[in-house]
């Protein structure tokens, strides 16, 4: 393929705005592309106008199975006023491509799709399956992965490349996130007879004195040496009606960053501990509901997948831990593991960001580099 097609092929993806939705049209635009080559692809629709999209390649008599992912939506774009460019122009500037999703990750996206095509067009000998999946809903709870998980996507992998940005770094670990929100029951009253009713903000505002300590505690003794310590914050609160009533009624939302030493599952029984001891107090009624339930990820180091990737370079390259969850959150639950690295093309620190971009030799290079790891992974 024409260097010049790829760079458009990356623009095509990015001038679609699939924010949280419509990756219908990305799936299109790929199955479009693939059956250009040659290459069928089946669409695995999550909701009507939001499809994953498999394709695979395969060959030879090996049973292995490399798995390719990338998700198909981006972020909303923010204040368009704030970029350079408008966010789903495609700008080229030097060797730069602006856009939402250049870096997160519609080059990746485009690199995984366009090296297996080039490998189809060279007829590069493999010896198994290479599974591309495009994903829905990453953004937002990794919708895609976890029903292509369900439907057994991922039983047979062997290794798994997820091609978000890592620039030339090799990501085996993330760490997880996890949601929660605790309402706070108390009684109205008038703010000159506090008394007669219970003030469901003080109520709150202990809770979240008491998690804070508590998780500030954790961080102190639980450490990953790649992902360093678990991170709380409380992040959204409201409550009260009106200045001089005793509010009935307060809520607070809260994310919290894990890591695989302090896992998903102790920190919500630590929460649910802190809630049920201030609930022992009559005038408290606090509820404590998980949103959002995604745990860390953390792979061998060693894998033959890591070492297939190394093998490219001449200087292996630095492993690192990831604090942004990704697809494999859900992925990994597969009842197999199997090798896994994330490595993509991009910039990892500017995702969600404006004047978001994806320097293009970057782009072009990976989409080489992917086609020598999974030739090699695949021997
Ligand atoms: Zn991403």
């Amino acid at each position: 393929m024409e260097k010049s097609e790829k760079i458009r092929i990356l623009q095509d993806l990015i001038k679609i705005p699939s924010v949280n939705g419509k990756e219908a049209e990305v799936a299109d635009y790929l199955a479009k592309l693939f059956a250009k080559y040659g290459i069928s692809s089946k669409r695995i629709v999550f909701e009507p106008g939001r499809d994953n999209l498999i394709a695979e390649l395969k060959s030879g008599r090996g049973k292995k199975v490399l798995g390719i992912a990338g998700h198909l939506d981006v972020v909303a774009a923010g204040d368009d006023k704030l970029w350079k460019y408008p966010p789903f122009s495609a700008q080229i500037d030097g060797n730069r491509l602006y856009g939402r999703g250049s870096t997160d990750m519609k080059s990746g996206l485009a690199a995984l799709a366009i090296a297996l095509i080039e490998l189809v067009e060279k007829k590069t000998p493999l010896n198994g399956t290479l599974r591309f999946m495009g994903t829905v809903g990453e953004e937002v709870g990794e919708l895609g992965a976890g029903q292509l998980t369900k439907m057994g996507y991922a039983d047979d992998l062997a290794g798994l490349l997820i091609g978000e940005p890592t620039n030339d770094n090799l990501a085996y670990t993330h760490m997880g996130s996890l949601n929660y929100s605790v309402l706070s029951h108390g009684k109205e009253a008038h703010s000159s007879m506090p008394r007669e009713g219970f003030n469901a903000i003080d109520h709150l505002n202990e809770f979240i004195t008491r998690a804070n300590q508590a998780m500030q505690k954790v961080a102190e003794k639980y450490q990953d040496p790649a992902l360093g310590h678990t991170i709380h914050n409380v992040t959204m609160i409201q409550g009260g009606t009106q200045v001089n009533s005793i509010p009935g009624s307060a809520a607070l939302k809260a994310n919290i960053r894990t890591i695989p030493e302090f896992g998903n599952e102790k920190v919500i029984a630590l929460l649910k501990k802190i809630t049920n001891e201030l609930n022992e107090h009559a005038a408290y009624k606090l509820e404590l509901h998980v949103d959002y339930d995604k745990i860390p990820v953390q792979a061998d180091k060693n894998s033959s997948l890591i070492r297939t990737i190394q093998r490219q370079f001449s200087k292996p390259l630095p492993l690192i831990g990831i604090s942004a969850t990704t697809d494999a959150a859900e992925f990994t639950k597969a009842p197999h593991p199997f090798d896994l690295v994330v490595f993509g093309p991009g910039i990892p620190t500017l995702p969600h960001q404006i004047n978001e971009y994806v320097e293009i030799d970057n782009y072009l290079a990976m989409i080489e580099k992917y086609q020598d790891i999974f030739a090699d992974y695949l021997k």
